[in-house]
């Protein structure tokens, strides 16, 4: 029996990339240039951002209104005296000096070469995810990477992964599996693409009341050797 799938489109953070931990690194390396750092002023700042993130998804703010405000919404709203436009910038560059692997992620890449080929379609900025493609050397071991500002649009809309897919040669959305830990970004966009899609529930927090239902639901990256095949 032939293999079912010819491509695997990944996401990178919260999939491949512990992006949790990079944020937390970096935003604590931000915060303490403007005083005391407590684990609380990091939960209210990772709400924050995370609702800043889901408005995008949405389309409700563009990318460069998130970029622009961000900080200087989040620094009045906890009374930090510091200059949000300065912020920004220093931001991603600590952000894009860390890139920490989810366990088994880079053995799942790995056991692809030369069989599947691996794709990464990542919602982020140029400027932050490069760097952190090349330093962790993810693009040694995959075949492409697809980062949003570049393409012109965000998962989950659908001419995002029209774009992804007329640039991979002999595509066939048949063929393709999409695998992410987001329902409303991944698996949305994948399924109204027409590929199936996996899910990446990492925490065990899927309960299928969203709606969006995905093929796969997996818990450990492992598990998607039986699925691919590989
Ligand atoms: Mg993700």
């Amino acid at each position: 029996m032939s293999r079912k799938y010819s491509v695997l489109l990944a996401d990178l953070d919260n999939t491949l990339f512990d992006f949790s931990a990079s944020e937390r690194i970096a935003i604590t390396k931000l915060l303490s240039r403007y005083g005391p750092v407590s684990e609380q002023l990091l939960d209210k700042y990772s709400a924050f951002n995370d609702s800043l993130w889901k408005r995008l998804e949405k389309g409700e703010i563009t990318r460069k209104q998130l970029i622009a405000t961000r900080f200087t919404e989040f620094f009045s709203s906890q009374g930090i005296n510091g200059d949000g436009a300065e912020a920004a910038p220093l931001y991603e560059k600590y952000l894009s000096e860390t890139a920490v692997w989810l366990y088994g992620a880079k053995k799942l890449l790995l056991r692809c070469r030369g069989k599947i080929r691996v794709y990464i379609i990542s919602n982020g900025l140029a400027s932050v995810q490069f760097p952190r493609v090349q330093a962790s050397g993810i693009d040694k071991i995959t075949d492409g990477h697809f980062i949003s500002e570049l393409v012109g649009y965000n998962k989950p809309d659908i001419r995002y992964f029209e774009a992804v897919g007329e640039s991979i040669p002999g595509f066939s959305k048949a063929e393709t599996l999409v695998l992410g830990d987001s329902l409303t970004a991944d698996i949305k966009g994948g399924a109204e693409f027409g590929c199936d899609t996996c899910l990446y529930d990492r925490f065990s927090s899927y309960t299928g009341e969203s709606g969006i239902k995905p093929d796969f639901v997996i818990h450990k990256l492992s598990e998607l050797y039986k699925i691919l095949d590989i």
